[in-house]
This record gives C-alpha cells, sequence and structure tokens, in this order.
C-alpha cells in the first residue's frame, strides 16, 4: 500500500510518499513559500534531488507540483496517480470531538472547522490542505489524524485548570495536549524494543524539539501530558516559556506598557532558552557557547534538564511508578550530554544510565545500564509512519 501523508502549515507544506507496511519511504518533500513565490525540495529515495523555485500561488499548486514531480520520468517514483492508495493529513487540534483518527468527510470537515479557535493558526492551514488534495484527488481516501486525539484518554482530574469550570464547560478551556502521534509511536516502539507487551508498562515518553513535551503512558494511554490548552504549556522550549505564573503577564503589562498581545507574542517566540541566553533558541549553539563559558547559556540547558527531570517525576507519580523513559525528536535525538543531564539523580526511580551506551544517535537504541531495574530508551520519532499506519488501517476496516 502507498499512502501520502501530508502536513501543511500556512505558508508550507511537507510530504512523504511511503508504505506502512514495508516501512519504504519511496519519496520526501517541502514546499515552501507558498502565495509568496513558491520553492520545492523533493527528495526521492535512491533518485536525484529536486530542489528548485516553482510557481506556487496556492496550496492546490502546490499539491499539484507534488503529484507532478511523484510522477516524474526522472525525479519521480511512481508511474501514475492510480498508485496511491490513500492520503493521511496531519491535523493539530481534534479538540474534544476527535479521539482517534478518521476518515474525511463532511461531517469531519465540520468538526475541524469547529476546532479552529482552539487552534487559529494550525487548523486552517490544515483545512487548506485537505480541500486542496480533495479538488486535485477527488476519488482517494482521506484520514485524518490528530495531535490532540492520543491525550483524549486523560482522565478529567488530569486535564481541567482550575479555574471556574464555565470556562471549561463554556469556552473549551481545559489541557488537550499535543505531539500525540510522537508520543504514540514512541511508546509503542519502546514496548516492541523491551519486548513487553504495552499493557503492562508506565512510560514517560519526552518529545525534546524545538517544541517540548512529557508524556505519561500508562498501559499504552496517555493518562497526562505537559502541554495544555495549548503547546505554551508545560516545559521550557525553544522560544516559548512554558508553563508561568499567569500573575506575570498582567505585571508585565503594567510594568513594562505592553499590550496583553505584545507579552502573549514574547512568551511564544522570544522567551524559553532563548530568551534565558539570550544566544539562541537551538540547543546546538547553546552547548557551543556554554562550553565556551557562557553562563546563561549554561542556567538556559540547566533550567530546561531541571523542568524535564521535574516531569519525569511527576509522571512516574501519576502512574504508580515508571518502567521506561523514552528520549525523541530534535535533542532528544542527538544530544547525549542533555540526556544525562536530565537523567541525573533519577536513580532512585531505578533510571540508572549507562554513559557510554547514552553517546549514541540516529537509531533506536537502550541506554540504562544492563542492571538497571528499569529502562531508558532513544527512540526517532516517526510521525509520518504513524500517519500512513493509520491511514492504512482505516481505509482497509472502511473496504
Ligand atoms: P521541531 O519541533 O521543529 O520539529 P526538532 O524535533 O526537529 O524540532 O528539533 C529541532 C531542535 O533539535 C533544534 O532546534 C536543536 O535545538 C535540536 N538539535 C538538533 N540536533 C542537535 C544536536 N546535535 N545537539 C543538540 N541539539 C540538537
Amino acid at each position: 500500500m502507498k499512502i501520502l501523508v501530508i502536513n501543511a502549515g500556512s505558508s508550507s507544506l511537507k510530504y512523504q510518499l511511503l508504505d506502512p507496511d514495508t516501512q519504504e519511504v519511496l519519496a520526501k518533500g517541502l514546499c515552501e513559500r507558498i502565495g509568496l513565490d513558491g520553492h520545492l525540495k523533493h527528495t526521492p529515495t535512491g533518485k536525484d534531488v529536486y530542489d528548485a523555485d516553482v510557481d506556487m500561488p496556492d496550496h492546490e499548486a502546490a499539491i499539484k507540483e507534488v503529484l507532478t514531480i511523484l510522477q516524474h520520468n526522472h525525479y519521480g517514483v511512481i508511474k501514475s496517480m492510480n498508485e496511491i492508495d490513500a492520503v493521511g493529513h496531519r491535523v493539530v487540534h481534534g479538540g474534544e470531538e476527535f479521539t482517534h483518527s478518521v476518515i474525511i468527510d463532511n461531517k469531519v470537515m465540520r468538526g475541524i472547522r469547529a476546532c479552529i479557535p482552539l487552534a487559529p493558526l494550525h487548523n486552517p492551514a490544515n483545512i487548506v490542505g485537505i480541500e486542496a488534495c480533495e479538488d486535485v484527488m477527488p476519488d482517494k481516501p482521506m484520514v485524518a489524524v490528530f495531535d490532540t486525539a492520543f491525550h483524549q484518554t486523560m482522565p478529567p482530574k488530569a486535564y481541567i485548570y482550575a479555574v471556574p469550570y464555565r470556562w471549561y464547560t463554556e469556552n473549551k478551556v481545559r489541557r488537550y495536549g499535543f505531539h500525540g502521534t510522537s508520543h504514540q509511536y514512541v511508546s509503542e516502539r519502546a514496548a516492541a524494543m523491551l519486548n513487553r507487551p504495552i499493557e503492562e508498562l508506565r512510560i514517560v515518553t519526552c518529545h525534546l524539539g524545538n517544541g517540548a513535551s512529557t508524556c505519561a503512558v500508562k498501559f499504552g494511554k496517555s493518562i497526562d501530558t505537559s502541554m495544555g490548552f495549548t503547546p505554551q504549556d508545560g516545559l521550557p522550549m525553544g522560544t516559548r516559556s512554558g508553563a508561568i505564573d499567569a500573575a506575570i503577564m498582567d505585571y508585565i503589562v503594567d510594568q513594562r506598557g505592553y499590550s496583553s498581545k505584545r507579552v502573549e507574542n514574547v512568551l511564544n517566540k522570544e522567551s524559553g532558552v532563548l530568551g534565558i541566553s539570550g544566544v539562541s533558541s537551538d540547543f546546538r549553539d547553546l552547548e557551543a557557547a556554554a562550553k565556551e563559558g557562557n553562563d546563561r547559556a549554561q542556567l538556559a540547558i540547566d533550567n530546561f534538564c531541571y523542568k524535564v527531570t521535574k516531569r519525569i517525576g511527576s509522571s512516574a507519580a501519576a502512574m504508580g511508578g515508571v518502567d521506561a523513559v523514552v528520549f525523541t525528536a530534535g535533542v532528544g535525538e542527538n544530544s547525549p550530554s542533555l540526556r544525562a543531564e536530565i537523567m541525573e539523580g533519577l536513580e532512585f526511580l531505578g533510571l540508572v544510565m549507562d554513559p557510554e551506551k547514552n553517546n549514541v544517535r540516529g537509531k533506536e537504541a537502550i541506554l540504562s545500564t544492563d542492571d538497571s531495574p528499569n529502562a531508558i530508551l532513544m527512540i526517532p520519532t516517526n510521525e509520518e509512519l504513524m500517519i500512513a499506519k493509520e491511514t492504512a488501517r482505516l481505509v482497509r476496516e472502511a473496504k
């Protein structure tokens, strides 16, 4: 089966054509600057890369370019569109309505639209991506896979904020959580690597990239996660503050004369490790600066690691124990030193890191010592594969 996975942003569109059964990636690529001028980078497996400016006035034009290049006689990987069995779309917000992936129909589109106020930047872009595909490939089954769906198993005590209950019932204010596809994928892979049924494992998954979140996955289900009503909650990130005292907002409005919109923008785009360090939002730059003696870069790293450590502890408490901790995404997959700093002091939970095994990148690995009571793992995330698998499963079930 060949599944086209689409991740549409406001001016970009990532795609991958893959076989979820063999896990073979036929091609992947990225359309950028849609609506401005347009650029396409197409990477077919085992063939030449196509990297050029291509006119893309809108998302429909971008999808058409993707389909053309996929069938191209030099850069292409399929002979005709008939070879594509279905399309899987990443959708950021599914609210409370979508607890699983679904085949897209008119009712589903209404549901995704109803979630726009919860994700005003992301859901409209996802909708445009879906509609563009519908226009260009009207007969292909399409599936929506939501970033929030995996977390819909959280119990009310975990998702409710201690604010007036009517904010929840009337305004939908609650913890939703994000990165669900990634947390689900790596927790399932962890169970497979440990050769144990997921139904008996308590796993803390740490998705640490530019955006960062942890998830307490108890017996295969998310029971708590660090991101909240928006991705702004929880851990400090590249440029996001993570959880802060809500009173700071009004205080800064008074003290610095900012509008609340401006404060929100600073908390999103100028905070996190960039805000503390003044150096960069990229952990590679921070590690280099810290090595050269930059104290604020070191403080940003220490603050980030300290908060991840605390989240692992609180997730263990929420699950009544922890059998495994998993690191994934840009930082989690690539930085042995940050992983080591995060795990420092967590030996009391039976999590003992092996410094040599921790010195790994790019492939699934167990990082804990052979006699560590519980496991520490590194698992490269693969949201596209998860989306393709979900798409294939639903399309097969519908037949
Ligand atoms: P996104 O949330 O944008 O998908 P990624 O998961 O791709 O983010 O992670 C990107 C981040 O990973 C970069 O900003 C960088 O901080 C971090 N990163 C990548 N490689 C390394 C590395 N070798 N060492 C430390 N951090 C790294």
